[in-house]
């Protein structure tokens, strides 16, 4: 268990990123604890374009699972955690998660972003226009899964690999104007996510000061030698003793 804390100043602005890693401890495995497997599927079979080209029924059954594990879930403090700290600066935080599952928004935060979309919400595969709407359904068989009003099959609204991550310019915008980054429990390996840390050091905004950046999470990520410095230790542990609020 870490003894740091990151203090914030009364002007700073936090940009915090999750990953897998922050659910864990609220009984969702990681990808990486799966041994490349996800819940017994390989990830080409499942999350991808081609999969759910190939057999939506089977895509469907799969996030129908994961939708029955995540509600069966509760936010752990490292989730109650950022939620408070957000209450105390309100604004000046931003919060991206690669998770789907609605932990974060459960422990209460407000100011955040799904780059790899929302395990509760369903959308047209066509994008015929038709707005994403949020869905608890399970869909079990080929033919509970749901027409949109055009037709084509509603879809999971999930980023699956190989397409674009969601809300990249607002990302982005907060990225540039953070002076705090805070990466929490992912392996740094899946991008765009992995490279936020060398864009915060890389930028060159003559009024942004110097950003420090912190990794949480049990073992060194890929990108480790990116960061200011590497706490080592579970989310649910760290995070709930980590900052210090200028007033
Ligand atoms: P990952 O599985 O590649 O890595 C998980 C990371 O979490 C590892 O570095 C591990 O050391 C760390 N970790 C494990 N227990 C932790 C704890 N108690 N506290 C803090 N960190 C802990 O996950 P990823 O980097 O997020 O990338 C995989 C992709 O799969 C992402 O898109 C991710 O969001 C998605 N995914 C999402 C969920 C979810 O929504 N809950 C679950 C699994 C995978």
């Amino acid at each position: 268990m870490s003894t740091n804390i990151i203090q914030i100043g009364n002007q700073e602005r936090v940009f915090v990123l999750t990953g897998a890693g922050i659910s864990a401890e609220s009984g969702l495995p990681t990808f990486r604890d799966s041994d490349g497997l996800w819940s017994g599927h390989r990830v080409e079979d499942v999350a991808t374009p081609e999969a759910w080209e190939a057999n939506p029924e089977l895509v469907w059954q799969f996030y129908s699972m994961r939708r029955r594990d995540a509600e069966r879930c509760e936010p752990n403090p490292a989730h109650h955690a950022l939620a408070a700290l957000e209450s105390q600066i309100g604004e000046r935080f931003f919060l991206c998660t690669q998770n789907v599952d609605d932990l974060h928004e459960r422990a209460g935060s407000h100011n955040l972003v799904h780059m790899h979309g929302e395990l509760f919400s369903s959308r047209c595969e066509a994008n015929c226009g038709e707005p994403v709407f949020s869905d608890r359904n399970l869909y079990e068989s080929a033919a509970q899964i749901p027409a949109c009003i055009c037709g084509a099959q509603v879809r999971p609204h999930i980023v699956w690999f190989g397409e674009c991550p969601l809300e990249m310019d607002r990302i982005m915008r907060e990225i540039d104007r953070c002076s705090v980054m805070i990466v929490v429990g992912t392996s740094g390996n899946v991008h765009p996510a992995a490279s936020f840390v060398h864009w915060a050091r890389q930028r060159n905004l003559p009024a942004t000061p110097r950003v420090r950046t912190y990794y949480v999470g049990p073992e060194p990520p890929l990108n480790a030698g990116a960061f200011t410095e590497v706490i080592l230790g579970k989310a649910g542990e760290v995070l709930p003793n980590l900052f210090s609020v200028e007033p």
